[in-house]
């Protein structure tokens, strides 16, 4: 092929070819690898054993440091893998402490310049929670909620789930042998600084099944990452049909964002319960694997002025919830730019929360967490969107061209 002087100039285009990362994969997914570049059947359980060990438990970022695997096999991998993590793209620390993280997703094919994802780590005195999330956007749109607002919306795998918690952990040196980060919060019972996750970032995790509960048993497995179950907690919107089976295959905690007590309000607020009602929500919820005392479900309830916060609507929430081993989460409404809502008053909050004690329950409010750098709930959505028009753009465009040529 004959190049013009300009275009021989110019470097030959890179072709895109990204040696894909193990952080974040199973067992069954590490042997695949494994599988890939010829280690035979018999060694592949024990490889994915050390692999699992050096990635999970002691968050190596380079093949070399895996010093019980051979050098040959480490070069081998190291060839064929890396051990990447999604590029942190912004970190925001708020004056409270908590930090968000923006993170840029590894592109899933040649027009695709990466979804970002937000992720927020929530330090307190007993604990330091790490909130996820499950998919880019949300294809469900709660009228008060920020990431209902973003148009593209894909669901994450389980790798880009796992290894929001080992960004997070590397961001603040929490695997061994690491050093934390100037002005992070150091436990002070020697404790890990992420003890629990919360799928309450971005998306309905009840809308990625697959991908969560994968997650879930990378997240929760105690050879590695080592966070138990008991202290991860599913946040749904109320996708009733997959109730039941997250507490079945997942057995972790659960919260429902119930957020009315009626169903025309609900309607409107959470538009996905004019699929599942109610009614229909709650005999789920009664129904939910390994419910106890001890293992109570969280009702979250988004305080909305004049909206929904009346007393009459906090002594229907207990008469609703009666029978369920239950928390009410009362969430103050954290706003975001261009919201109808407002949040209740202070008072008004508190004479709710008085109600639903004396009937009871516990009731703690949530205490706004990061609000100054928009990582509160409810508040957190990627530019993606931006990204998304213009790939769509290039892609009509592409298409133009080969209809063009068709004709
Ligand atoms: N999609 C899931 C999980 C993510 S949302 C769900 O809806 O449960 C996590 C929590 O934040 C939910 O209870 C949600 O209703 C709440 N939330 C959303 N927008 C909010 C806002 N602006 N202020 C306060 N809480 C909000
Ligand atoms: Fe989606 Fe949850 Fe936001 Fe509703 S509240 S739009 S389900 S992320």
């Amino acid at each position: 092929m004959n190049l013009s002087v300009a275009e021989a100039a110019l470097p030959a285009a890179e072709p895109v070819m990204r040696r894909p990362s193990l952080a974040g994969r199973t067992r069954a997914g590490l042997a695949e690898a494994l599988a890939e570049i010829g280690v035979p059947e018999k060694e592949r359980r024990m490889r994915v054993g050390q692999l699992w060990n050096w990635i999970y438990h002691y968050g190596v970022r380079d093949f070399q440091e895996m010093t019980t695997i051979g050098k040959g096999l480490r070069a081998q991998l190291a060839e064929h893998f890396t051990l990447d993590l999604p590029e942190v793209t912004a970190e925001q620390v708020s004056t409270d402490g908590t930090r968000k993280w923006l993170l840029r997703m590894a592109p899933t094919g040649p027009r695709d310049r990466g979804a970002e994802i937000e992720c927020v780590y929530i330090p307190e005195v007993d604990r330091g929670t790490l909130c996820v999330s499950s998919q880019v956007g949300c294809t469900l749109t709660c009228t008060f909620c920020h990431t209902g607002t973003q148009r593209l919306v894909r669901n994450l795998t389980t790798e880009e789930i796992v290894t929001q918690l080992m960004v997070a952990r590397d961001r603040l040196g929490d695997f061994p042998n690491r050093s934390a980060p100037e002005g992070a919060f150091v436990p002070n019972d020697g404790g890990r600084f992420i003890s629990n996750i919360v799928f309450m970032g971005m998306g309905e995790p009840l809308y990625n099944f697959d991908g969560v509960r994968d997650a879930i048993g990378v997240i929760s497995d105690d050879q590695g990452l080592s966070l138990g179950r008991r202290r991860i907690t599913v946040s749904t919107s109320g996708v009733v049909p997959q109730i039941g089976p997250l507490g079945g295959e997942m057995g972790t905690m659960l919260a429902i964002s119930l957020h009315a007590v009626r169903d025309e309000l609900r309607n409107e607020l959470v538009p996905l319960n004019k699929k599942y009602p109610i009614k229909d929500l709650l005999e789920a919820c009664r129904n939910y694997p390994g419910l106890s005392n001890a293992k109570r479900i969280t009702f979250e309830y988004v305080m909305l002025k004049g909206v929904n916060d009346s007393d009459a609507e906090a002594r229907e929430l207990v008469r609703l919830l009666k029978g369920i081993p239950a928390k009410i989460n009362l969430i103050p409404f954290n706003p975001w730019p261009g919201t109808r809502y407002e949040c209740s008053d202070w008072e008004r909050i508190e004479r709710f929360s008085e109600i639903v004690f004396k009937a009871g329950y516990a009731s703690p409010v949530r205490t706004p967490r990061g609000r100054d750098i928009l990582a509160a709930c409810g508040q957190l959505k990627s530019e993606t969107e931006k990204l998304s028009a213009r790939a769509r753009l290039m892609l009509e465009q592409d298409e133009a061209e080969a209809a063009t040529v068709a004709h």
